[in-house]
């Protein structure tokens, strides 16, 4: 099963990502963590994202691709992978394309969570003040206008790029978690019987 969530920040990519990755055994990719570990750890990539990633822009292409390149090579990404914020413009979108022919695999489907703007600032907002004064550098009212306004013109178009591939399907993100985790295994479930 390789899955990539589509969405913009709050839209709850993370926490169904981390549902699929207890109910279906597969791992979850998620760009956001693996660059936060990489500031954390204060490696070259990290020092080179840490200040891109606070003021809520795209970290580069190449820096990105990259990571994704080599952590698909690793053994537990066999049995499949969920991508959670990667790809997040259309250079990252073909540069999968073109990672997963040269490993002769596919994509089994592309879903996006459509959540309206509102909801979006009042789900980061709940995020901050249940982070006890631990919020991510980059949930704060700025950080996150940056990160909508980046979503929509760098990352929308690939609703476009998926939905002209026939690989995309668009669920209401606007529902309670379960009921957005049941239409999800719902579309996982047709798109493993197509
Ligand atoms: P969000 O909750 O906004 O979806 P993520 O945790 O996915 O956030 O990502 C946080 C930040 O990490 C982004 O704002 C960006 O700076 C960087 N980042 C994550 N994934 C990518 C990517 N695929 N391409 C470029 N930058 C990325």
């Amino acid at each position: 099963m390789r899955i990539i969530l589509l969405g913009p920040p709050g839209a709850g990519k993370g926490t169904q990502s981390k549902r699929l990755v207890e109910r279906h055994g597969v791992v979850q990719l998620s760009t956001g963590d693996m660059l936060r570990a990489a500031v954390a750890a204060g490696t070259p990539i990290g020092l080179e994202a840490k200040d891109i990633m606070a003021r809520g822009q795209l970290v580069p292409d190449a820096i990105v691709v990259a990571i994704v390149a080599d952590r698909i090579e690793e053994a537990d990404c066999a049995r499949g992978f969920i991508l959670d914020g990667f790809p997040r413009t259309v250079a990252q979108a073909e540069a999968l394309d073109a990672m997963l022919r040269e490993k002769k695999l596919a994509l089994d489907v592309v879903i996006e969570l459509k959540v309206d703007e509102a909801a979006l600032l009042a789900r980061v907002e709940k995020r901050i003040a249940e982070s006890g004064g631990e919020a991510r550098a980059d949930d704060n009212a700025e950080a996150l206008a940056k990160r909508l306004e980046v979503y929509r013109s760098q990352t929308a178009p690939l609703v476009e790029y998926y939905a002209r591939t026939g690989q995309l399907v668009s669920i209401d993100g606007m529902q309670p978690i379960e009921a957005v985790a049941a239409e999800i295994d719902k579309v996982i479930k047709a798109s493993a019987e197509a």
